[in-house]
């Protein structure tokens, strides 16, 4: 038994228990490298398709803000909610889209200029180069290759989010502020920041760290234990954000005593849903928008409403707004979700190798020569320079997949659409489900709670389909109330 344990320690070629399933995953994956081989040795052009997929996709998602721009112009909201939003409200919310248009449009081509020119420049071979000549003078060698990656990763982070700094204080004081939605202060803005700055930090170094030891581990085998490494961490982070790092930035305070939490707390034993805490969050500190959401692990849950829902809607509307979120828990959407990720990074991964040992790819990018060949010389474990270089090479290599990632998103927001569906008819038929009367208003409550929500979110009415399918998560507020009605009509 010991001996195995150290034999399954000592390198994933000798882990003895799944050998044949992990045989015949490495033997199909090993098929789609081969697919793929002539990545390694034609002398193909990367950074000029790289450009070309990306120019065409920040193209894409303007003509699909085109599309939707003529919308905002529209006098009249839609027949459905004539009835339920002013023409002050309406006309606001028209407004309100146009100029977050205008700046989508703005700081997509910002962005992609910003993008284009780093790339074309050698900004990424520039900063391994950097890092290592940093490093270098403070006595660390080559032999530190983690630690020069990790340096390297935060010195792109670092250098390509400074210029787009001044979007977000734009977006935040003049944009959201124009709209009566901002209420972070500048001391908050930047406390903020640096704070986000420091938990990316303290996060993202062990997770490199041990990303890049797996790596270097499990040579041309590492695309199981790298999912699962990638699947705990994302296990982990599920416990720790809510608990850990969200109260760094808010407040969360147990719900007061009331109607509210009386209906909460029913509702929540009613369907077995395992609910430890109650929780109100100061939303309103930076936003006055507003949303619920629930968190923890299967066998206890906690449940957070932000404040902003609480005073803009009725205890009996925010119950309606719970019931939707726990339709997502009944029918398991977040574990769903987490599946499908998990196929998606999975096909990220199977497609990674043909790149690991890619030359031509690596000088493409401007990495120097004599590198290239060095990895190429150490096929089955390339060192780390090599490895990190492929690895965020491979980032950009993810461009080339731009395309298939914007069907991915796609698809994405379908199923997610699905789920939201699922969730609104899940709370009309808590009445049958739960044989409890007072239940039987359910949907019109949930639509009462969603137009407060969608009108002082001032969230754009007018929707073009394609611009929708692209970017929405969710069903547009008609097709929500349409839905609503006739999942009650049926229950009639
Ligand atoms: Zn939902």
């Amino acid at each position: 038994m010991r001996e195995q344990t150290r034999k399954w320690l000592c390198c994933p070629r000798h882990v003895s228990f799944p050998a044949h399933i992990m045989d015949f995953l490495h033997s199909q994956l090993n098929k789609v490298t081969q697919q793929l081989a002539f990545v390694s040795v034609d002398p193909i052009d990367w950074k000029f398709y790289v450009q070309v997929i990306s120019w065409t996709v920040t193209l894409f998602e303007s003509y699909l803000l085109l599309r939707q721009y003529p919308l905002y112009s529209k006098t009249e909201p839609p027949a459905a909610l004539a009835a339920h939003i002013s023409a002050s409200d309406f006309e606001k919310s028209q407004k309100y889209g146009k100029d977050k248009a205008k700046f989508a449009l703005f700081s997509g081509f910002y962005k992609q200029c910003l993008d284009s020119v780093l790339l074309h420049y050698g900004f990424y071979a520039w900063s391994w180069d950097f890092t290592g000549r940093a490093m270098a003078r403070f006595g660390y060698g080559v032999e530190y290759q983690i630690t020069q990656s990790i340096g390297f990763v935060f010195l792109l982070f670092f250098l390509s989010s400074l210029p787009t700094l001044p979007l977000s204080v734009y977006s935040t004081f003049v944009l959201e502020e124009k709209y009566g939605f901002n209420k972070t202060s500048p001391g908050l803005f930047v406390a903020d920041l640096l704070k986000g700055w420091a938990i990316g930090a303290v996060l993202l170094t062990p997770f490199l760290w041990a990303f890049l030891r797996i790596f270097n581990w499990a040579g041309d085998r590492f695309v199981p234990w790298l999912m699962a490494f990638v699947l705990a961490f994302q296990l982990i982070m599920v416990i720790i954000y809510p608990m850990v790092i969200q109260p760094l930035f808010n407040k969360l305070s147990p719900l007061a005593e009331g109607e509210l939490r009386n209906r909460i707390e029913s509702l929540a034993s009613k369907l077995k849903f395992p609910l430890t805490h109650l929780y109100e969050i100061d939303g309103s500190k930076r936003s006055s928008h507003s949303n619920a959401y629930f968190f923890g692990l299967p066998w206890s849950k906690h449940i957070v409403i932000f404040d902003t829902l609480i005073q803009q809607s009725q205890p009996e509307e925010v119950e309606a707004v719970l019931a939707h979120e726990l339709g997502h828990w009944y029918y398991l959407h977040p574990t769903k979700m987490l599946a499908i990720s998990q196929i998606h990074v999975f096909t990220i991964f199977a497609l990674f190798p043909a790149f690991l040992h890619a030359p031509p790819v690596l000088a493409s990018f401007d990495f120097p020569q004599s590198r290239c060949r060095t990895a190429a010389h150490h096929r089955r474990v390339p060192p780390l320079p090599g490895q990190l270089a492929s690895t965020l090479t491979f980032e950009r290599d993810l461009m080339i997949l731009t395309p298939l990632e914007a069907f991915v998103s796609i698809g994405m927001h379908a199923v997610s659409r699905h789920f939201e569906w699922q969730a609104d008819r899940f709370a009309c038929e808590l009445q049958e489900k739960l044989s409890d009367e007072k239940m039987s208003d359910m949907g019109d409550r949930l639509g009462r709670a969603l137009i407060t929500l969608h009108v002082k979110n001032l969230s754009t009415v007018w929707v073009d389909w394609l611009y929708s399918a692209y970017h929405h998560s969710h069903p547009t507020l008609t097709e929500r109330l349409k839905g609503l009605e006739s999942f009650q009509k049926k229950k009639l």
